[in-house]
């Protein structure tokens, strides 16, 4: 979704405030993709500041399906987005994308909401997701969900190269 914001820079200098829908039904990013289960409409506010400055203020509520870190089970992971951020349209765009906080969502006299937004998402990405904070994970071995059910392969949580170890010993109790 775009917004138009010569209105604002109008000599009326007309406060713009939108409710919309993201567009996004699907998050890409470098960790990889994942669905957007709940979205609820964001709140724009873009106000003039001086010159051709202005204040884009914004709220939204959305939440994203990612995997548990350990058990891969899906988190709903709810980002509820509340920022200000100032603009100056005169900033040349190689200024812009200099910037730390990268104005792509900035197009000539255009607000792309979208972009904004997954701007604001990837900021807020949680370095690590669990289902719950004591979750099990699941057994390296046979794949069993370790907060679901037991299983009966032999401790993994040791070093990998003791059950190499561990396998050679079976195999001469085999023989
Ligand atoms: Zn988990
Ligand atoms: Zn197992």
């Amino acid at each position: 979704m775009l917004i138009n914001l010569s209105d604002v820079l109008s000599e009326q200098h007309k406060t713009i405030i939108k409710d919309c829908m993201p567009d996004m039904d699907e998050f890409h990013c470098e960790f990889g993709s994942f669905p957007i289960s709940e979205k609820k409409g964001a709140h724009i506010v873009v106000e003039h500041v001086k010159g051709r400055e202005l204040m884009i203020r914004g709220t939204a509520d959305i939440t994203i399906t990612i995997p548990c870190d350990r058990c891969l089970k899906d988190v709903p992971t709810r980002f509820e987005l509340d920022f200000v951020k100032n603009v100056d349209l005169d900033e040349s765009d190689e200024a812009r994308v200099d910037e730390l906080d990268e104005k792509n969502y900035i197009d000539g006299y255009h607000l792309d909401v979208d972009k904004l937004l997954y701007n604001e998402i990837l900021i807020g990405w949680p370095t690590k997701v669990l289902c719950s904070d004591d979750c099990k994970g699941i057994c390296s071995v046979c794949g069993q969900n370790l907060n679901e059910g037991t299983c009966d392969c032999e401790d993994t949580s040791l070093d990998p190269r003791m059950s190499v170890i561990r396998d050679v010993f079976k195999n001469f109790k085999e023989v």
